[in-house]
């Protein structure tokens, strides 16, 4: 890609009403533009970065039997009046007319598809997940995309005879978040979370944040990790499970998984027959990740606010390797020809700009490696290449050979 061609266009100036690190930061590099408060659109260099992260959350999701499926914004009043819930979330659910509402998730939708689907336990195990965009009315939308009134959301719900064999998913289903969460540079601890009526417990994947919005305690030596709400312990206490010490610390939820049991079975009449012919309720399970909030928090994370840099893990950034020619665009054409044919994401920045603004703005976008063609590189020898680990001159002959 070229920058002259690319929707390439930051701010010098901080955006005025900007709330927070990451909706500042991405609105003034142009990565996403605000509609409205909590409303975001991805532009081209945004939904670079989150087609990233999703491609990461589907491959880790198929890994595990997960079956991709999408379903719908619009909802029916009818289904959410089976569970009780048009009247009981109707603070979180946009209306959009007596008989409809928009989703802001879809255990209804799901249990539903399930029900007229499923008949045998020859038919389970299932895991359906949709990567789908979701609505919640906040009316305090704030923390940029970490908090928006319409935003993305991996969804997985899983369907079970038992309940031995859901404890089984759960489980793989943690291990697959921990893989998620490492690929996208997040360290996310599995912290023990409110269940609700009907579980004792959920978890939530929490990455320790001092801008995030909850409070988490963890303990100094081990995994022990519990979320303030139903804590039983505090600052400076002793770990239950060993020698180290309680902290407490802010974080920002990116994930969580929980234990449906038959709630959604039971009120929405999911059943299978056993292999006796006897009937049965559905076990299930529901398993969420905030896309865009993964991405937002990426930012409040990585973003170096003191030198203007966002140095995004190589994993999701937006080009894997940016080319910046001072005056040297013949050279910088040909680099750039020969890493499109090698299949590199590259981005060649052949603005007619100052250096100072092309760095600047590379800055801003993160590539893990730069290269840098000018008249000093030329007379070293060849291309300046700048990534994790030093910079160094090599020989344009070369270059396609020292990335790989
Ligand atoms: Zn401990």
């Amino acid at each position: 890609m070229k920058a002259s061609n690319f929707l390439l266009k930051t701010q010098k100036e901080l955006p005025h009403d900007a709330d927070s690190i990451n909706a500042s930061f991405l609105v003034r590099a142009g990565y996403v533009q605000k509609l409205l408060s909590g409303v975001y659109a991805l532009l081209p260099l945004g939904l670079r970065v989150y087609r990233k992260i999703e491609n990461i959350i589907r491959e880790e999701m198929n890994d595990i039997g997960g079956q991709e499926l999408l379903m719908n914004a619009l909802q029916p009043r009818e289904l959410w009046e089976e569970t009780g819930r048009w009247e009981e979330i109707k603070d979180i659910m946009y209306r959009v007319s007596d008989d409809l509402g928009l989703a802001p998730t879809h255990e209804e939708q799901i249990t539903d598809i399930v029900r007229k689907k499923i008949s045998s336990y020859k038919d389970l195990p299932l895991s359906l997940y949709q990567i789908q965009v979701k609505f919640r009315n906040e009316p305090r939308a704030k923390s940029g995309l970490l908090r928006g009134r319409e935003f993305m959301m991996k969804d997985m719900y899983s369907f079970h005879t038992n309940e031995e064999d859901f404890e089984k998913y759960y489980s793989e289903v943690t291990e697959a978040y921990k893989r998620v969460f490492s690929r996208l540079g997040l360290q996310a601890k599995v912290v023990v979370a409110d269940g609700g009526i009907f579980s004792k417990h959920s978890h939530e994947f929490q990455v320790l944040c001092p801008t995030g919005e909850d409070t988490i305690f963890i303990c100094s030596n081990c995994d022990f990790a519990v979320n303030k709400e139903i804590a039983e312990v505090k600052d400076g206490d002793k770990c239950p499970n060993c020698n180290g010490t309680i902290k407490e610390e802010r974080s920002i939820e990116v994930g969580n998984i929980f234990p449906l049991k038959n709630k959604f079975s039971k009120t929405m009449n999911a059943k299978y027959l056993d292999n006796q012919g006897a009937e049965k309720e559905i076990i299930m399970g529901c398993y969420g990740i905030g896309l865009t909030r993964a991405l937002a928090t990426l930012v409040e994370i990585y973003f170096d606010q003191q030198n203007s840099k966002m140095p995004w893990p190589k994993s999701v950034a937006p080009f894997a390797v940016q080319i910046i020619s001072l005056n040297k665009d013949d050279e910088a054409e040909k680099l750039y020809n020969e890493l499109l044919d090698k299949k590199f994401e590259v981005l060649y920045d052949d603005r007619l700009i100052s250096a100072g603004e092309k760095f600047a703005d590379a800055d801003l976008i993160g590539a893990p490696v730069r290269i840098i063609i000018s008249e000093k590189s030329l007379a070293a020898g060849g291309a300046e290449i700048d990534m994790i680990g030093g910079k160094e001159i090599v020989e344009f002959s070369k270059v396609t050979e020292k990335l790989i």
